[in-house]
């Protein structure tokens, strides 16, 4: 999960709002003070924070809501409405026009962005994103500017098992582009991958062989790939690339541990730029896909349920599915249910991202870089959990779980009473979250997107 610090701050404010004992203007502006000194932090542009600022305050009406509203609640809502707002850079364009690539119908996807932005880093995880959901990708190295360009596309592409196409002798990288198309459209591949050479800053030169590759290649889609570590110069980059390219979609990388991520993220959102993917890592898997509301959700330790019904439908086997649906939409969390989830969140990997998915689960409390604590946690857990009895696994009630009971779990899994308490506490916090839910039948990822209660 990327901006953790942002998310976790705003979602205080938030908290310190809720634990007061009356809302009235001073605590809502307290709030909202914290709220923009969370964004300035993240270095989110004043303009953007100020706006967001003042329609939130025109939204909550204080003096005029009629007894019987939560004023908590209606903050809760105008403050995560107004954070997509800020963050949706598809405001006024249809999502019909977006470009995906599709499996039987070949595509050819170009990559532009300066010299260091992740372009070569981010093509390969591009590639391999598709390749896991069945499409035939294959890379192209255009970039004949840089030395060890070629080298590296190889070794990564060799690594994730794609196809790639490059030369060391030529320099001509329209010819490379043409033949490494011509070549991958014979293989029949879905997705053709144009990486494209960089320079360390805008210049002429590098836009006008932008210019000649899209047309000798006429790709079906340029991306705009953006170092986020830029912040809020991410606006005149992004506008000055939309000018002289014709940038379908942008993706920004290195959202993890910058400060900055959420000012070039706004700032991007801003230039009403299609933001598609985001990298947090290094590592192939570390490519989120953006879509504003599960990513605010996310932020705010909201947890992304659709996102997490889908990692849930490809690790748990098909056959436990319904099952699993019948449970949850019965309003029945169990310690059974608890178990069988962690069961399957640890097949699903990365921990710490799935984890985030997870109602209650903010990424302060799983902090990116302690995988492998979050991980042991999870495990111990579930030791504990192979203590217990069916009674115990499969009643939803905590009452059951008493002081003789926990001492005994305690002794049967090797475990400290106290350690077996926390595990017990973790349940009923996430059956408390669980139960706000609106399970619908049937359908997991058409979940109520209500948890602010
Ligand atoms: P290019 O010159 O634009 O092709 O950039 P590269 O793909 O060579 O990336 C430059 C550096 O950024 C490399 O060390 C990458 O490993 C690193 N990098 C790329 N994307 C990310 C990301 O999302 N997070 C982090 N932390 N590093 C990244």
């Amino acid at each position: 999960m990327v901006l953790a610090q942002l998310g976790g701050s705003i979602s205080r404010a938030l908290q310190n709002m809720s634990n007061s004992t009356v809302i009235d203007e001073a605590v809502f502006h307290d709030c909202l003070n914290e709220i923009n000194r969370a964004l300035l932090q993240a270095d989110v542009q004043f303009e953007l924070i100020r706006n967001m600022h003042a329609n939130i305050k025109n939204i909550v009406n204080l003096d005029g809501l009629a007894a019987g509203h939560s004023k908590r609640k209606i903050i809760q809502q105008a403050v995560f409405d107004e954070l997509c707002k800020m963050l949706d850079p598809t405001t006024g364009i249809k999502s019909s026009s977006f470009f995906f690539p599709k499996k039987g119908k070949t595509s050819v996807v170009m990559f532009v962005g300066l010299q260091g932005s992740g372009k070569t880093t981010t093509c390969t995880k591009y590639a391999h994103y598709y390749q896991k959901k069945g499409l035939k990708p294959g890379l192209v190295c255009a970039d004949t500017f840089r030395a060890g360009a070629f080298d590296q596309l190889k070794q990564n592409a060799t690594k994730a098992k794609i196809p790639f196409y490059g030369s060391y002798m030529e320099s001509d990288p329209v010819k490379i582009a043409v033949e490494g198309v011509e070549r991958f459209k014979e293989e029949n591949c879905d997705l053709i991958i144009l990486d494209t050479s960089g320079r360390h800053k805008q210049e002429a030169a590098l836009f006008e062989e932008m210019r000649q590759l899209s047309e000798a290649t006429k790709p079906d889609l340029v991306i705009f790939v953006m170092d986020s570590s830029i912040g809020q110069a991410a606006f005149g980059q992004a506008q000055a690339f939309k000018q002289s390219v014709a940038v379908g979609a942008v993706i920004i990388t290195k959202m993890d541990g910058h400060a900055k991520g959420g000012g070039s993220l706004s700032a991007v959102a801003a230039t009403k730029s299609h933001v598609i993917f985001l990298g947090t890592g290094e590592h192939m898997d570390e490519f989120e896909v953006f879509e504003v509301r599960p990513f605010v959700r996310r932020l705010l330790g909201m947890g992304d349920l659709s996102g997490l019904m889908d990692r849930i439908h490809k690790a748990v086997p098909v056959d436990q599915q319904a099952e699993l649906h019948q449970k949850l939409s019965e309003g029945n969390f169990t310690l059974r249910i608890m178990y069988d989830q962690f069961h399957s969140l640890l097949k699903m990997g990365p921990i710490n991202e799935v984890f985030s998915m997870l109602p209650g689960f903010s990424a302060e409390l799983m902090p990116k870089g302690r995988e492998k604590e979050s991980q042991m946690k999870v495990k111990r857990y579930m030791t504990m959990m192979d203590s217990m009895t069916n009674e115990e696994l499969d009643s939803s009630s905590p009452k059951l779980m008493n002081e003789s009971r926990m001492m005994r779990i305690a002794r049967g899994s090797g475990y400290q009473v106290r350690e077996v308490l926390e595990m017990v506490e973790e349940y009923k916090r996430l059956a408390n979250i669980w139960k706000r839910f609106k399970m619908p039948k049937g359908n997991m990822s058409a979940l109520s997107p209500q948890i602010l209660k």
